[in-house]
């Protein structure tokens, strides 16, 4: 599958939530979409970066060299966010070659759908609630680069203009 870039406009829609769902959506979601995040190298991908503006979205974060946390995630909720927050470096497949630090809570607790369509509560931290986190805000149209500070921002600004040209005529 194709991954949408910057500055497309689907990358700025609230996606909407899963109604009802079937054994061919989370066939589809384990199989092709997560194949598809896999495929690119990502440690996430949401349903909006190929088109889709529905609520799920996928994690595979590397813990060893051949073991990776794999999460399909659907209808997800952030129930609460620590105080604390930390800035870490993060990407976007949909914003290529492009990182910068932001800012974000340490640890959440949060609930979803699993690919069993089981009802998970979980709390989450490090890496594993970092990702949720940016993954969540592109299911309400929002990307990393929108969260950065001025210093942060500044730093990006040519790459990000040079992208924006790039990309602008892409549907
Ligand atoms: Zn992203």
């Amino acid at each position: 599958m194709n991954i949408i870039v910057y500055p497309n406009l689907l990358l700025r829609k609230v996606s909407e939530e899963i109604s009802s769902i079937d054994k061919e959506t989370i066939e589809f979601i384990a199989g092709d979409f997560f194949d598809t995040m896999l495929e690119k190298d990502g440690i996430g991908l949401a349903a909006p970066q190929v088109g889709i503006l529905k609520r799920f979205f996928a994690i595979n974060i590397p813990i060893s060299e051949d073991e990776s946390i794999k999460k399909i995630v659907i209808n997800p909720k952030i129930l609460s966010s620590s105080k604390t927050k930390e800035l870490y470096e993060e990407g976007c497949l949909s914003v290529p070659l492009i990182y910068a630090l932001v800012e974000r809570p340490i640890s959440i607790k949060v609930s979803y759908m699993n690919e069993e369509m089981k009802e998970i509560t979980e709390e989450l931290d490090g890496l594993s609630a970092r990702v949720f986190q940016h993954e969540f805000d592109h299911l309400n149209g929002i990307l990393f680069i929108n969260k950065l500070s001025n210093v942060e921002l500044l730093k990006i600004k040519k790459a990000l203009k040079e992208l924006k040209n790039k990309y602008k005529n892409d549907k």
